[in-house]
């Protein structure tokens, strides 16, 4: 019996980071990246153009193709000033700091007006709160425990990400999106 080893290519694994058309990801919180099907789809309709290229190969039987891992859209798109309201925004947002006592690990989310108390699941009643501080606050308002976070929680701009987001870079990128990802204060006119 033979067993046909396919060549390494793994697509799945290769997602194409999306530039807007000024050369900046199209987004930051949460980055944009494609995964391979989209970017490819958006090539053939010549909706966007490749910056840059993986090693691997996707062959179809009329054609074969690098799998992008750059693309930029060829129309600029306005982008958004408000980020996403997402877990990873709200940690950010708060430096991935227990807003209670200013611990870095065990980080939960508390709800500074508790849901059962009518509080809302909301940029201003969310908070990165550590394991331990959320068991202890548990179902109370602030003022019953004596516990307030030390920033009053904000809906925050794609701005005040952006500082933070320079303090905390992702764990993975793949190096051909590094050149994009770190512009800011240096190239800036
Ligand atoms: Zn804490």
């Amino acid at each position: 019996m033979t067993i046909h080893v396919q060549p390494v290519v793994r697509p799945e694994a290769c997602p194409a980071l999306v530039l807007n058309a000024d050369f900046r990801p199209l987004s930051y919180y949460p980055l944009s990246i494609w995964c391979w099907q989209d970017a490819i789809k958006a090539v053939f309709l010549d909706r966007v153009n490749i910056v840059s290229e993986y090693d691997k190969v996707v062959r179809s039987p009329t054609f074969e193709i690098r799998l992008p891992s750059v693309i930029s859209l060829k129309t600029y798109v306005k982008p958004s000033r408000h980020p996403a309201f997402t877990r990873f925004n709200v940690f950010l947002r708060d430096r991935f700091t227990c807003q209670y006592c200013g611990a870095r690990e065990d980080l939960t989310f508390d709800h500074v007006i508790p849901r059962s108390k009518g509080g809302q699941t909301t940029w201003e009643n969310v908070v990165a709160a550590c394991a331990p501080c959320n068991l202890k606050k548990a179902d109370r308002l602030p003022r019953e425990v004596e516990m307030w976070p030390r920033q009053n929680p904000f809906a925050p701009t794609v701005h005040d990400l952006h500082s933070n987001g320079r303090l905390f870079p992702p764990n993975y990128l793949h190096d051909s999106w590094l050149d994009y990802l770190y512009w800011d204060s240096e190239l800036e006119p």
